[in-house]
């Protein structure tokens, strides 16, 4: 069976995931990296990773022709996945849906591979179970007193939005890479329902029922109205659409951004995130620099704030860094059998391909079971206002720890 997978624009760890297809030999898989290079002919199955914009819509609508089946695997293809957040800057990534037709969509960043060969074969995809049902953590729907932007590790029993901590995993469905099993908090990149950041909100909303909003009185004279001021509510959740919306900007019903661009895609997409994010936002879509990225931002806060890591931590992000160079190796000579074996490694110190282990001051949760956590275990740290930089990546913060300003070069 051919399949040719072609990269578009950002991230490219679903189409290196796809090299996975290569262990299978019923197919007879190509790898596309520069669309625009392709040669006009027949195609089995085409599959389209990374996100899309309007100006590709002839090279797609020729593949589109070309090909007996196309599929939109991952996030990125499906809705625009986390670099839609740029469209909040006047951005245009656009679901693959909305350029060409009859398409199949796997969602999930990282797509999963597995389902992409359900979909080649022409398998219906199992009935979704519900993310929540298949986590360890239970909800009891409290109301809450106060919102947590980051959490003590202690309690690893109950649903993270009964401790204040926004997860978004009501909404979602169950995958692979399973943030919330590494004491993170699921940002929705597989949806369960319609308009999963609207529900949630509203869900999330509802549970916020002891916190204090601001209202003030219309020209009716009651308290009929929300007060234009910041109240605990708005101050709890500064950045809705990257926490809510993270992966289905695009497909939220949410009227285009106004904010002005302030520099490339990449950069628009960052400005406005909030610090404690940041790592979760650099892992997924790092491609196959992830790791480096990652730990370039956390490591400039760290120096720069004083946060001491141990030696263990210092060890196993060494480790770390030596497996990316050895994934390029994989990736470069198209090896699936070594790029799954160190996939595996990442895995067992990062938690999954999207780093959810990996955060500021150490890691979330234990890594080999004789280890002692306590070494390497993360806190909750302080968000300090200043600009932050590391090599090719420089950031400012403001007291909130938003970001307000960041500049990505190449490399
Ligand atoms: S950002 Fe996520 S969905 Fe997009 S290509 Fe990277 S891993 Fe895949
Ligand atoms: S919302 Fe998140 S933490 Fe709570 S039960 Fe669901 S997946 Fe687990
Ligand atoms: S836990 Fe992570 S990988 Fe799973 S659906 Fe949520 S964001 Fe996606």
């Amino acid at each position: 069976m051919d399949v040719k997978i072609f990269q578009f624009n950002g991230c490219n760890k679903c189409f290196n995931e796809s090299l996975l297809l290569k262990l299978d030999s019923e197919y007879n898989v190509e790898f596309i990296s520069e669309p625009k290079k392709w040669k006009e002919e027949k195609i089995e199955t085409a599959v389209i990773t990374g996100y899309v914009l309007p100006t590709d819509k002839e090279l797609l609508s020729k593949i589109r022709s070309k090909a007996n089946k196309v599929i939109a695997y991952g996030s990125c293809t499906v809705s625009g996945g986390v670099f839609a957040l740029a469209n909040q800057h006047g951005h245009e990534i656009t679901p693959l849906k909305g350029l060409i037709d009859d398409i199949i969509e796997i969602e999930g960043c990282l797509g999963e591979v597995n389902e992409l060969k359900s979909v080649i074969n022409g398998e219906e995809l199992m009935k979704p179970k519900k993310l929540c049902d298949l986590c360890t953590r239970r909800a009891t729907c409290e109301y809450l007193d106060k919102v947590h932007r980051q959490i003590e590790l202690e309690d690893e029993e109950t649903c993270f939005n009964d401790l204040g901590f926004l997860c978004n995993g009501f909404v979602s469905r169950e995958c692979k890479e399973r943030c919330i099993d590494y004491n993170t908090p699921c940002r929705g990149c597989k949806q369960l329902v319609e308009r999963p950041g609207i529900r949630m909100l509203g869900m999330f909303g509802t549970l916020m029922g002891n916190i204090e909003v601001a209202t003030e009185h219309s020209v009716k004279g009651a308290t009929d109205k929300l007060a234009d001021e910041d109240d605990d509510v708005t101050r709890s959740l500064p950045d809705i659409i990257g926490n809510f919306f993270r992966f289905t900007l695009t497909t939220s019903g949410l009227p285009k951004g106004r904010i002005p661009s302030s520099g490339t895609l990449l950069e628009d997409l960052f400005t406005g995130r909030l610090i404690e994010e940041l790592p979760l936002i650099t892992g997924l879509l790092g491609g196959d620099k992830s790791i480096s990225f990652t730990l370039k931002i956390i490591e400039s806060y760290e120096k720069a704030n004083q946060i001491e890591i141990s030696e263990q931590t210092r060890k196993y992000r060494e480790d770390l860094l030596k497996l990316e160079e050895k994934l390029h190796e994989a990736i470069e000579k198209e090896d699936a059998k070594q790029y799954k074996e160190i996939t595996e490694e990442i895995r067992q110190i990062a938690g999954n391909m999207n780093l959810s282990n990996v955060f500021f001051g150490g890691f979330k949760s234990k890594i080999n079971e004789e280890d002692n956590f306590e070494e390497y275990k993360t806190q909750i740290f302080e968000v300090v206002e200043g600009t932050y930089k590391n090599g090719s990546v420089e950031y400012s913060i403001d007291s909130e720890g938003i970001i307000k300003e960041i500049k990505i070069r190449e490399g």
